[in-house]
């Protein structure tokens, strides 16, 4: 545990110009953890400054996302856009200091000088002539930008908590803008006042901006305000290696959720691990990540996402839910009809063979279908007239059974399997394709159950009823 004195606060500020992703997921979730194992505050920052680009529905995926992998903030969101003035304010108070000057170059003149380096094959670099000009001779009326003096000389260092000692020539670091010729503050001005004032003192994000902070650390120094402590992570890319893209899977959390029908612990965990990890640890519970995460364990190179890895740990996950909890979560993709307290009753059953909610609710159709039942083509293959034949036997044999439970069903049925000399999966293959219209189900005692009698012994004779009006297909 930190001291009461170096109390950690994190966030996670993303930019609401798209859907919540998968980076940005685990990004939210090791500034979570890293606040939650050091009893600190983690707290979250829309980044709206690019009016064109963000947009209230992303905002909003946003925080459904986060609220489902449970990792909303800790306080009420911050929105970077409504703070333009405060950042505007300490762009005015680096001007008075000194540490920056009103740069009058025009975008016209900055383009000439651009193109002049590229035909000297030189690097560019600002070289503004007002960086040193006297306050005095600054021209009241022309447009100018706010440029900070980064420092020329000597060296920066970062001592990142993930990838180690990073150090940059001074010289590389441009005299960037703070503040805009229409006055609006730039991102990089931004990030820091926004951190410094909510007080943060880890900084946990991707490593597309460990650049970054070798500028931000220029206004901080220039500022006198303490540099945060740095994790830069590596990105996620495809199980291939190749920078993610959607043909990887890379969609909105909200598609995980909806479309592929995960549940939020296997994301979290998946997540987690994506990135982290703890030696072979493969499951790990909220509260053994709270105990366990660490940014040691946060490896320097880019982690891969594999989707199917991500569905099978998800079949985990819901062989371990609550059948009452799957049931709520199933129904409402079945349509009007789903029973829920039949749909729980099934989960045992159904949990066994499905690696997201989607597989389950099309393992649960059957039991929710309407006679008389379609068959699907290989259902509807082993209608043979034999078959037909042997369903009528089945159901007439059926009728006279009192108990109407597994394990009765199932004494039944072997029994009539011996009188007959057949092996029960031979009773078995039309039973489930009368009984569920498809030729995989959960264990046919356990159809007939969920299905109970009337309507098992109505979906065996209207099977069985097509023989006599000849072949059905
Ligand atoms: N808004 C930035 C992004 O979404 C993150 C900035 C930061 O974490 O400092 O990439």
């Amino acid at each position: 545990m930190a001291s009461a004195s170096a109390k950690v606060v994190t966030r996670f500020a993303p930019s609401p110009t798209g859907f919540l992703h998968i980076g940005g997921a685990r990004t939210a979730l090791f500034n979570w953890l890293y606040a939650r194992h050091h009893g600190g505050t983690y707290l979250l920052r829309i980044e709206d400054t690019d009016r064109a680009r963000s947009t209230e529905p992303a905002i909003e995926a946003i925080f459904d996302g986060l609220r489902w992998l449970g990792l909303d903030g800790d306080e009420p969101a911050t929105f970077q856009f409504e703070r333009s003035a405060r950042h505007a304010e300490v762009a005015h108070e680096l001007l008075a200091k000194g540490a920056a000057y009103r740069c009058y170059l025009t975008p016209e003149e900055l383009a000439e000088r651009r193109a002049a380096a590229q035909a000297e094959r030189r690097t560019f670099r600002i070289d503004s002539e007002w960086r040193d000009a006297d306050p005095a001779t600054w021209p009241a009326d022309a447009p100018y930008v706010v440029r900070i003096k980064a420092p020329r000389e000597g060296e920066t260092t970062i001592a990142d908590e993930v990838q180690g000692s990073v150090t940059v020539a001074n010289s590389e670091i441009d005299d960037f803008v703070l503040l805009r010729s229409d006055g609006t503050p730039t991102y990089m001005l931004a990030v820091v006042v926004d951190d410094h004032d909510m007080g943060v003192t880890h900084v946990i994000r991707g490593d597309d901006h460990l650049n970054n902070a070798f500028r931000q650390i220029v206004i901080l120094n220039a500022m006198g305000w303490p540099v945060p402590t740095y994790a830069h992570v590596p990105m996620i890319n495809g199980a291939d290696g190749a920078k993610l893209s959607k043909r990887h899977g890379a969609i909105g959390v909200d598609a995980y959720r909806d479309e592929m029908g995960l549940l939020p612990e296997a994301v979290f965990n998946y997540l987690l691990r994506l990135g982290w990890g703890h030696g072979d640890r493969e499951e790990i519970t909220r509260e053994e990540a709270i105990e366990l995460f660490d940014l040691a364990g946060v490896g320097k190179s880019p982690s891969r996402f594999d989707i199917k890895k991500l569905e099978n740990l998800n079949g985990h996950y819901i062989r371990e839910a609550d059948d009452a909890r799957l049931a709520s979560l199933v129904a409402p993709r079945m349509g009007p009809h789903a029973d829920e307290a039949l749909l729980a009753q099934a989960m045992p059953q159904l949990k066994l063979r499905a690696k997201t909610l989607d597989e389950l609710a099309a393992g649960a159709a059957f039991l929710f279908k309407e006679r008389p039942l379609a068959l699907d083509e290989k259902a509807a293959g082993l209608m043979t007239d034999d078959a037909r034949d042997l369903l009528a036997r089945i159901s007439a044999r059926l009728v006279g059974e009192a108990d109407w439970t597994v394990p009765a069903l199932e004494a039944n049925l072997k029994a009539f399997a011996e009188d007959l000399g057949l092996g029960l999966g031979k009773l078995a293959q039309p039973m489930r394709a009368a009984l569920t219209g498809t030729t995989t189900s959960p264990g046919i005692f356990d159809v007939l159950a969920l299905l109970g009698r009337d309507e098992s012994l109505a979906r065996l004779d209207a099977q069985a009823a097509r023989a006599e009006a000849g072949p059905a297909n």
